[in-house]
């Protein structure tokens, strides 16, 4: 069994590391909450007038590399590798890759050991990508194909509006993978 798990948002925590980032680079204005988070992109939370500055943030270099792993992440990944499960991190890059592709791979080397690089996945379209379950906090993943997996969401606030898919997150994942992994073939 293949389970594709995104990067940012489901791994790497992108949201409070751009929140501290917003806090030092920009003191005089306050970020958006994460609780008020709309838009699956967070430039677009921002007025057209910040949006360049909230751009800033996450293309600066370093940024991605540095995010913190979302709590409790790295040992759920450590642990549906031992259930013998074939994991592979499918992750979209920025259109502004010049930072953001290699980092994406320091980042995996960091948390999850340089083996761990070659389990990375980075395209634009995930419904080219083959897999059983992909975890992802991105409200609907569209592209050339009809997907082969399974959307299972990565709980966040700009992801609430959707009710028809299965809703996780690294506190309860054993619960909710529990039915999909027993009603596999393998
Ligand atoms: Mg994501």
């Amino acid at each position: 069994m293949i389970i594709l798990l995104d990067q940012d948002g489901v791994l790497a925590d992108f949201e409070h590391a751009f929140i501290d980032a917003w806090k030092a680079r920009y003191p005089h204005i306050a970020p958006i909450a994460y609780e008020d988070r709309k838009s699956f992109y967070i430039r677009e939370d921002y007025g057209p007038e910040l949006r360049g500055m909230a751009e800033a943030i996450y293309t600066a270099p370093g940024f991605i590399r540095d995010l913190p792993p979302v709590p409790g992440a790295l040992e759920a990944v450590r642990e549906l590798l031992a259930l013998g499960l074939d994991v592979r991190i499918c992750s979209s890059p920025l259109s502004q890759f010049e930072n953001c592709v290699a980092e994406k791979y320091l980042w995996v080397e960091k948390h999850l050991g340089r083996e761990a690089t070659s389990r990375l996945i980075l395209t634009k379209d995930k419904t080219l990508v083959r897999g059983d379950l992909l975890i992802d906090d991105k409200p609907r993943i569209e592209g050339a194909v009809a997907p082969r997996w399974k959307h299972i969401l990565y709980d966040a606030p700009y992801n609430r509006h959707v009710t028809d898919a299965p809703r996780l997150t690294w506190a309860n994942w054993r619960n909710v993978l529990a039915g999909e992994l027993y009603t596999a073939d393998e």
